[in-house]
């Protein structure tokens, strides 16, 4: 079922969103070559307690999942794609380095990620980062009262394509709200015209996942969660989460 949120539901939000959007900044902020993910997590979970917010993820337990989630966020680097969990592991010099985090305010959860390099970078990697930033704010675009759900798929979707990059299998964006994963599910690829009318209310969080070389299959790290490229390539992984206003599409995790 399709929940849809009223007006101070969305202010709620945007106070959730906004929660998320500094504890990112953070952990960018703090992620130095020799800087820890536990550490990046310990970061995260500093900002969101003194919002007085609570973790979406810590605890999170989906039925694929071997054990409860350990972190506040997911740290992927470099082949991670999505899930990577927080370890003892330490930055080095050009890793790409993709962050998510989910906090809620009242029950209503904000959910974003960030992609970004640490050090001196590979320009293949800053293209894949920038591309995926592309395809996130064209499906945002998208993301408009009366137009369908597939618009914001195929908006996301052949922007990745046309860099020649592979699209994560079987991932992409949901509905947010009173759970930090409700319908509808957002594919990454879509058909423009087809799909669920998008309507006023409607919470999304859009998260287009690429990867290089162009592959979308993936597997799963003996940790049970990470998510790592076949071929072990590098993906990027961006995310906002977005309501769908008579004026237009409004970013809530941002500053
Ligand atoms: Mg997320
Ligand atoms: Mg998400």
């Amino acid at each position: 079922m399709i929940e849809l949120k009223t007006a101070d539901e969305v202010a709620t939000m945007r106070e959730s969103g906004r929660v998320v959007a500094k504890a990112l900044a953070a952990t960018r902020e703090g992620a130095k070559v020799g800087t820890s993910l536990r550490e990046l997590d310990q970061i995260a979970a500093a900002v969101i307690s003194d919002a007085g917010a609570k973790p979406s993820f810590l605890h999170y337990h989906p039925s694929w999942a071997p054990s409860p989630y350990p972190g506040v966020i997911c740290t992927s680097v470099n082949d991670a794609v999505v899930h990577g969990v927080p370890s003892d592991y330490r930055i080095a010099d050009g890793d790409l380095v993709s962050i998510d985090c989910g906090a809620y305010v009242d029950g209503l959860h904000g959910d974003a990620a960030i992609s970004f390099v640490v050090g001196s970078a590979d320009p293949t990697d800053l293209d894949l980062i920038a591309c995926t930033e592309r395809a996130l704010y064209a499906g945002i675009d998208a993301a408009r009262a009366g137009a369908k759900l597939g618009d914001v798929s195929y908006a996301i979707g052949v922007v990745g394509r046309e860099a020649g990059y592979g699209l994560m299998a079987d991932h992409g964006g949901h509905g947010v709200g009173r759970a930090m994963h409700e319908e509808p599910y957002v594919p990454n690829e879509g058909k423009a015209g087809k799909g669920l009318r998008l309507r006023e209310g409607l919470v999304l969080a859009l998260e287009p996942m690429f990867i290089m070389g162009g592959r979308d299959q993936y597997w799963r790290d003996e940790d049970g969660w990470t998510l790592r490229t076949v071929g072990g390539t590098r993906a990027a992984h961006v995310e906002h989460t977005i309501a769908i206003t008579g004026d237009g599409p409004v970013i809530l995790t941002e500053l």
